[in-house]
């Protein structure tokens, strides 16, 4: 039997336990989409360094077209044009403009830019203007992006695409970053096959390898897997040996429970140490959280649906917790729309396809993966609870 415990104090042990590890390194700009910072991001310098024109037109000073109307418009001299990609320095005394291309600098004094549309051309560097124009007007402002000083982005945050351009417009060409994890990932089961092979009768593919690969590259975790282990002690024990001293943690799955053939409580025992074996929750019961060499272990549950929530709800925030990051949980209140039953005295994970504020529950079982597939979020029966009616409102967190 095993002595089970709730799934949150599993957590809580997780991260107590391990969760302290953040390495930081520099990575160039270019590689630094989808990791998370490792410190914040302080502007050094305003950007933009100058005050630019977001049309094609003319740079005003707002003061000399102050009144002017359709029929007495404002005569003012073009004193010359700015160029892109060079300061304009030209001198704008009052009665006077200069042409600016969108982007371009504005001379100083200016302190607005009339839309080329709106104005005439009346020959001989004479421009009349019909409308009066608000000072700031078709201007980005130095520093109206990012002013130097300030702080744009905290530690710990995913950098997306946007951020990435703003790293690039303030000229971060390398980010701090926190380090990628390693991950090791080993598969058991002498049923297993690999995805590419044809199947003989009794034999099933390997589904955890490639799908605990994509959940750990999710979180930026780097890879190290041996592919499929056979039911065998010293086969399993000697994998799991030589993968350690490679690794940040290792994941198992298959092999945790108390069959002949699980052979994963012993060899953590005897590498290690055992510190959880069987959680309180449904799927993922047959869980091994344990410590080999200082580094996490995981024993997963072979059926993959379990194995895919057990790393969500324990590998993934210790894969966060190392980064810097928080776990992001887009949760939404929905309506049931068929009764759900629970009387398993754990925890139960029940998967729902969310449409609108309606959540139709997915049957499923723990060996079909495909059953998350359909569906795209979950919620969780807490443990004293009986199952839910028809109707009932539950907090669903989107898959
Ligand atoms: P175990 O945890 O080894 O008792 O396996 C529980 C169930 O999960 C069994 O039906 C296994 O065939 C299945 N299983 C174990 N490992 C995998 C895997 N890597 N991919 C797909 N199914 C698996
Ligand atoms: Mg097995």
């Amino acid at each position: 039997m095993l002595s089970v415990i709730p799934i949150s104090d599993a957590l809580s042990l997780v991260l107590e336990k391990f969760g302290t590890r953040s390495l930081i390194e520099t990575v160039d700009l270019n590689a630094a989409f989808g990791r998370y910072l490792g410190a914040d991001i302080i502007a050094h310098e305003d950007v933009p360094a100058f005050n630019r024109s977001t049309v094609d037109g003319f740079a005003v000073r707002s003061a000399d077209l102050r009144g002017c109307t359709d029929s007495i418009p404002a005569i003012l001299e073009k004193i010359g044009e700015s160029v892109m990609g060079q300061a304009c320095e030209l001198p704008l005394a009052p009665g006077c403009c200069v042409y600016v291309p969108t982007g371009g600098a504005i001379p100083p004094n200016a302190d607005a830019v009339v839309m080329l549309e709106y104005t005439e051309d009346l020959g001989g560097n004479q421009l009349a203007f019909y409308k009066p124009v608000a000072p700031g007007a078709n201007l980005i402002l130095r520093g109206e992006d990012l002013k130097q000083g300030e702080a744009i982005l905290k530690t710990g945050k995913k950098l997306g695409v946007a951020d990435i351009g703003t790293l690039a417009a303030l000229g971060k060409t390398t980010v701090p970053i926190f380090s990628r994890p390693v991950v090791g990932i080993i598969s058991t089961g002498d049923e297993l096959v690999e995805p590419s092979e044809n199947l003989r009768p009794g034999q099933i593919r390997d589904v955890n390898s490639a799908m605990l690969k994509a959940a750990v590259e999710q979180y930026n975790g780097i890879v190290i897997s041996k592919g499929i282990v056979e039911d065998d002690f010293y086969a399993l024990k000697d994998a799991c040996q030589s993968l350690i001293p490679a690794v940040d943690v290792l994941m198992v799955s298959g092999g945790t429970s108390v069959g002949e053939k699980d052979n994963m409580p012993r060899i953590v025992a005897e590498l290690g140490e055992m510190l959880v074996h069987g959680l309180a929750v449904k799927p993922g019961k047959p869980t091994i959280i344990g410590e080999i060499e200082g580094k996490a272990v995981f024993g997963l549950p072979g059926n993959p649906v379990a194995a895919f929530f057990i790393f969500d709800y324990l590998v993934k925030p210790l894969l966060l917790a190392w980064q810097g990051g928080m776990v992001e949980v887009e949760q939404v209140d929905a309506r049931l729309t068929r009764a759900v039953s629970s009387n398993h005295g754990r925890e139960e994970f029940i998967l729902v396809r969310l449409d609108g504020g309606d959540a139709e529950p997915v049957p499923s079982k723990s060996g079909l993966i495909s059953t998350v597939s359909r569906a795209n979020a979950y919620f969780i029966i807490p443990r004293d609870q009986e199952g839910l009616p028809k109707g009932a409102l539950v907090r669903v967190t989107r898959l």
